[in-house]
């Protein structure tokens, strides 16, 4: 069966990605670090803005884990306060910034990653990041529409 993830093969196509930088990143004032990683890692930065959520808001984004018993804890969280959400390209964009971020849990991220050195717990962990091809449209819509995206 094809791998529907993008970003497995190398020099595969460009893709793009839904980053967020999480409250805690940016009520850390951690904004500025984590664009750099990104900019750093070739990871360009092609729409961005400074939203906060409301509670239906979050429920919509994260609604894949509406079933999980940390939902209401994360959704809580993630409109606590306002986050700075983007569009990332490059080749293997969904892979390459997943592997920049690290695991969801920080306690098992490799070094060198954000989640490693910045975050705190599981659920403050920092920054989100789209995990496939299918997921990644789907968040991109969910917070820009095609004006606010640039060629
Ligand atoms: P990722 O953000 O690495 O894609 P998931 O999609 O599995 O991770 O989970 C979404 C978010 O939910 C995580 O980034 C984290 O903030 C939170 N989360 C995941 N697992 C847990 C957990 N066991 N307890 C509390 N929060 C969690
Ligand atoms: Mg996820």
């Amino acid at each position: 069966m094809a791998d529907r993830r993008l970003g497995h093969k190398k020099g595969c196509i460009m893709g793009k990605t839904l980053s967020i930088i999480k409250p805690d990143g940016v009520a850390r004032q951690l904004t500025g670090e984590i664009i750099a990683r990104l900019e750093k890692n070739d990871l360009k930065i092609i729409a961005m803005k400074m939203i906060h959520m409301n509670l239906a808001q979050a429920e919509g984004f994260y609604s894949v884990h509406k079933e999980r018993p940390f939902f209401k804890s994360l959704t809580e969280f993630m409109s606590s306060g306002p986050a700075v959400v983007m569009v990332l390209t490059g080749e293997n964009a969904i892979v390459r910034y997943r592997e920049l971020m690290g695991a969801t849990n920080y306690k098992e991220a490799k070094e060198g990653t954000i989640r490693k050195d910045f975050a705190t717990d599981i659920e403050k962990n920092v920054v989100h990041g789209s995990d496939a091809v299918e997921t990644a449209n789907f968040e991109i819509n969910y917070f820009f529409n095609s004006f606010e995206i640039v060629a």
